[in-house]
């Protein structure tokens, strides 16, 4: 084989095509109840939109971003997330003016640097929501909710939220303090990378994704003791509705997520029957200070994003999809009578009828290869015009699965499919 697609990528083919849009389709269902609209945003930015927003320290800027230069010299990157680009867009076309551009939704590739894995891929692919520009707990709640519903009419079972409060900015450099204090004896068993965020950015040390790290992270204070009592407030009324609804949730005292802009709550779904260090099917939290820093004025905002391939990986067993469906096979034979097929054809199609035509040319094993592609196709019904038929001006319609057998005036084809599926439809 001379190409093959490039390691970390993947073709998703017609097999699991139909899975992709069931979950495309759940998810557009359910945003439209809350009232989230679709946003459509380039695949690049400049880079600086992701170095400066996403943070530095992050892993995604250090080693997972695709940067190129165009001709002009100018650093562009494939976008890595969703926030930054749609935020940017937020801002760019003055939505907070317009009514309903509040609360948005996108869905679209995303890549990333990593080494591929199950679960793990260059180019994946997220859905994603943002609600800008309420800063309310119920804001909160309400979004995380919307996540559990959406998976639940998924049909994915054993999640779990994780979730956690890192704060507002001013409490961020006592947080960063007590975790120095309590790492810094160990400092040194710590891996090199590590040890260097000790000093740029305390907080990431949580985020790293080595176990010996968590391992020296055991007994951590809960870093919710250093921030103010209004994001306590805030962070408690978040639980409290989630619980007026019923939705289970785990507090996990070291998340913090690897986004740098996140204020406020942050939280995960996790999903017991996805293996290893990719057993997050979906990451968010409230990020209160992005529009802001990206020059807007300041404006409160809280999302999340989950990975459309490990929703896949999950329901990939459980469901089962229905088929896709072929109404009419068409077998012509001999030149005449193809042509008059690629006529009927055509009106069939244009009557919302789904139909193959066979373009077998040999006479001879015409009928008998025609028949078996019927089968592979699934149709329902297949045609049989030959010359004797063509000459009484009929055809003979078989309906595959009892193997029963028709003869109809052409001119009739489309009025007794109508009839026919719009009964078969109405049964199922
Ligand atoms: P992880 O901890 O798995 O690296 P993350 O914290 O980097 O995830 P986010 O940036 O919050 O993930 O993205 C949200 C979701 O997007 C993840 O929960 C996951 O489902 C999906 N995702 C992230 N990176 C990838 C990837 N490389 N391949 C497939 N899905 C991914
Ligand atoms: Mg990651």
């Amino acid at each position: 084989m001379k190409y093959t697609s490039p390691r970390g990528t993947k073709d998703i083919l017609p097999s699991e095509t139909g899975l992709w849009q069931h979950i495309e389709a759940t998810s557009r269902n359910v945003f439209d109840l809350y009232g989230f609209h679709e946003i459509r945003t380039p695949i690049f930015e400049s880079t600086d939109l992701f170095v400066r927003h996403i943070g530095g320290d992050t892993e995604i800027v250090q080693k997972e971003m695709y940067t190129l230069e165009d001709k002009k010299g100018r650093s562009l990157t494939l976008r890595p997330e969703g926030t930054a680009p749609v935020t940017r867009a937020y801002l760019q076309n003055a939505m907070a003016d317009k009514p309903n551009h509040q609360k948005l939704f996108y869905m679209g590739p995303m890549f990333r640097y990593e080494r591929p894995q199950a679960g793990r891929y260059r180019q994946f692919h997220q859905i994603g929501v943002e609600h800008f520009g309420d800063a309310s707990p119920i804001a909160d709640a309400e979004i995380i909710a919307m996540g559990i519903r959406m998976f639940s009419q998924l049909g994915l079972k054993n999640l779990n939220v994780r979730i956690n409060s890192v704060g507002c900015p001013i409490s961020r450099p006592v947080i960063e303090e007590r975790i120095k204090q309590f790492l810094h004896t160990n400092l040194h068993k710590l891996p090199e990378h590590i040890q260097k965020k000790f000093e740029s950015n305390p907080m990431r040390i949580l985020d790293a994704k080595d176990e010996v790290v968590h391992t020296y992270l055991a007994g951590l204070p809960d870093i919710k003791d250093a921030l103010s009592q209004d994001s306590k407030d805030h962070f408690s009324t978040v639980l409290e509705y989630l619980e007026q609804l019923g939705i289970e949730y785990t507090v996990d005292n070291t998340l913090v997520r690897g986004l740098e802009y996140y204020t406020e709550t942050v939280f995960e779904i996790v999903s017991a029957d996805l293996g290893g260090a990719q057993n997050t099917l979906c990451g968010g939290g409230r990020y209160n200070y992005l529009v802001k820093d990206l020059g807007g004025p300041k404006t409160p905002a809280v999302g999340f994003a989950f990975g459309v391939e490990r929703a896949v990986l999950l329901l990939k067993d459980q469901l089962k999809l229905k088929q896709p469906e072929l109404d009419l096979y068409i077998v012509p034979m001999g030149h005449p009578q193809q042509l008059k097929c690629f006529a009927l054809a055509d009106e069939l199609r244009q009557a919302g009828i789904s139909c193959q035509l066979s373009t077998e040319t040999k006479l001879k094993n015409a009928l008998k290869n025609a028949l078996k592609n019927a089968n592979k196709l699934s149709a329902t019904y297949t045609l049989i015009i030959g010359e004797e038929e063509a000459e009484k001006g009929v055809v003979i319609l078989k309906h595959m699965e009892s193997g029963d057998q028709e003869e109809h005036p052409i001119s009739n084809i489309p009025q007794v499919l109508k009839e026919k599926t719009k009964a078969t439809n109405a049964a199922h």
